[in-house]
């Protein structure tokens, strides 16, 4: 089998796997309508894939009398779970999903700043994970993490600013600290995967995700393509300067967009103020109260947000701006004034008919993201294609009901 027709059965098989995740309980005809393939092809995948037990069917309740009885088909409970996992500095947050990506389990426990402690902890938590819930690790069909920093295409964290890590080759690390497969990608472009997959941006091809957490990362999809840049390192919108000579940030260099914008900097400025709050959730709270301090910084952190926004607008043109990650705890607060921005700043056409809107995911944003890394790792595609393209393709495959 040559290199091409290899590819074109990986993705197949994984039209028929996402049309089964998003319309489980589907006929054959059914799936051959969503993916748009044709019906030897959908017959063929579906054997191999019940071959692997990743698929059941069982007959489907008759409506009326008229035609064959048909069959349903979904992907097995039984196959196996996916962990997603989001390593913070202060914080580890996994979530364990069946094969067609349902959360079965939620953890969060404390990050370790050491390297090797949070990579031990994460096996730890995978296989304290499975075998509290009795799944054999074996059938852990993958693990993806979602890590704060620069990631370069093999997986060497370059740098991680606010992990105060660099040059780890962290995924080589996680898979021999795991016996099952591991896929690793910075934070916000496994989120940005999890848009595509179970969030916002199904059928959406052109868009900016925005994640703050510990800081502010970004992922652009172009033409339904991830854009990862030269060395992988693309996207890091959190150290764009807003104000030169200003905040400390993180990376050591001082006005960056993360040092006002993100949850670590608006708590950090509050507290400054006099104003001590736990997490952005009571800084909202303090929001909707009025409180003027309170007001000040999210203002101005939208602000600054809208302006770095309105580039972004004015050089890729995108159809949706999707906030993820803490942020949207105070979404209601930030959206009104990083919209007032792009009206001002971007320009008339680039910015018409765009829409800015918070994540689906919410907090999960990340560890979906890993999710989504280990599903896609698992389908084995290769990381240049796009789910997103492929089910815009399959959808338009469907005529209109
Ligand atoms: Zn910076």
């Amino acid at each position: 089998m040559d290199v091409n027709t290899s590819i074109i059965r990986q993705l197949n098989v994984s039209r028929v796997f996402h049309a089964l995740r998003e319309r489980p309980g589907s006929s054959q005809r059914e799936v051959v309508r969503a993916t748009g393939l044709d019906r030897a092809t959908v017959s063929a995948v579906v054997g191999q894939l019940e071959e692997e037990a990743l698929l059941a069917r069982r007959p489907k309740p008759r409506r009326g009398r008229a035609g064959r009885p048909e069959e349903e088909l979904r992907l097995s409970e039984d196959a196996g779970w996916f962990v997603g996992i989001r390593l913070e500095p202060r914080e580890l947050r996994v979530v364990a999903t069946t094969i067609d990506g349902r959360v079965v389990a939620h953890e969060q426990l404390p990050g370790s700043a050491d390297v090797h402690e949070a990579i031990s902890r994460v096996g730890d938590t995978v296989r304290g994970l499975a075998e509290a819930h009795g799944v054999p690790v074996s059938k852990l069909l993958g693990v993806g993490v979602g890590v704060p920093g620069l990631m370069d295409h093999g997986g060497r964290l370059a740098l991680g600013p606010n992990l105060g890590w660099h040059d780890v080759p962290i995924l080589d690390m996680l898979r021999s600290e795991l016996a099952v497969p591991v896929y690793a990608d910075n934070d916000t472009k496994a989120a940005a995967l999890a848009e595509t997959l179970f969030g916002t941006c199904r059928t959406v091809t052109d868009f900016v995700l925005v994640i703050a957490h510990s800081g502010i990362g970004s992922a652009l999809y172009q033409a339904g393509m991830l854009q990862r840049g030269w060395r992988g390192y693309a996207g890091e919108l959190g150290h764009v300067k807003v104000d030169p000579g200003g905040r400390l940030c993180g990376c050591g260099g001082h006005g960056c967009l993360e040092a006002y914008a993100s949850e670590r900097a608006i708590l950090a400025r509050l507290e400054e103020e006099g104003v001590a709050c736990r997490d952005l959730a009571e800084v909202a709270a303090r929001v909707r109260e009025r409180d003027a301090v309170a007001r000040r910084v999210v203002e101005d952190a939208a602000e600054k947000l809208g302006m770095v926004l309105a580039t972004v607008v004015n050089l890729t043109n995108p159809q949706r701006i999707v906030i993820g990650g803490g942020l949207v705890e105070v979404a209601d607060a930030v959206l009104p004034g990083v919209r007032a921005v792009l009206r001002r700043d971007a320009l008339g056409p680039s910015g018409e008919g765009l829409e800015v809107m918070v994540s689906a995911l919410g907090a999960d944003a990340v560890t979906m993201g890993g999710i989504a890394l280990a599903m896609d790792g698992f389908l084995s595609l290769p990381s240049w294609l796009s789910f997103g393209q492929l089910r815009r393709n399959a959808r338009e495959a469907v005529p209109p009901t």
